[in-house]
């Protein structure tokens, strides 16, 4: 049955959906007007563990790695996820507040989990992302924009540029300019 099914609010048809509890409602009359690009993925350097989608639902056993130990009792998340093979993981509906930016910062207003989507691109600072990274995050970024019409390609950024001097993701393996013009490229 090719039937889409009415989703509840603020989730994409086009993610796997698994609920985080790591969520808040936004401030009355915030309107999502900032896409901010992240990358995770642990244990560092290691792809496709599921811990990143554990770490988000606080289920990750924190004995399971010594990193683990860095990281014991965060509670945090993102609205979503891109894997390396491309797939999209919501943990957070969009209009609710995802908590990925923490003490942040754009163009003069503070804490940007407030007015923000956070995506985070399953990766690390120096190693390339994939092209199916590339792909999915262009066609969510295009939904996004069509949705929170404030979400202009000015306003998406890094979380190394809303809180610099304590964050470096999605790092300089994070090619921009392709970014950009595989987005202009697909509007056409
Ligand atoms: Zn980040």
């Amino acid at each position: 049955m090719a039937t889409a099914k009415p989703l509840p609010a603020g989730l994409l048809s086009s993610a796997r959906f698994v609920a985080s509890p790591n969520h808040n409602t936004r401030p009355a009359g915030c309107e999502v007007s900032l896409l901010v690009l992240h990358n995770i993925s642990l244990p560092p350097g290691q792809f496709g563990t599921g811990c990143v989608e554990q770490f988000f639902c606080n289920r990750l056993d924190w004995h399971a790695h010594p990193y683990f130990r860095n990281i014991e009792g965060m509670e945090v998340s993102a609205h979503l996820l891109i894997e390396r093979s491309g797939a999209l993981i919501q943990f957070v509906p969009l209009e609710l507040r995802a908590w990925h930016a923490g003490r942040s910062r754009f163009e003069g207003q503070a804490n940007c989990n407030d007015f923000s989507i956070g995506i985070e691109l399953e990766g690390t600072d120096e190693q390339p992302y994939t092209d199916a990274q590339y792909r999915a995050l262009v066609a969510v970024t295009l939904q996004l924009q069509q949705r929170f019409p404030q979400l202009t390609d000015a306003r998406i950024v890094g979380h190394s540029d809303i809180a610099p001097g304590r964050k470096t993701d999605p790092g300089p393996a994070f090619d921009w300019d392709r970014f950009r013009a595989q987005l202009a490229q697909a509007r056409q």
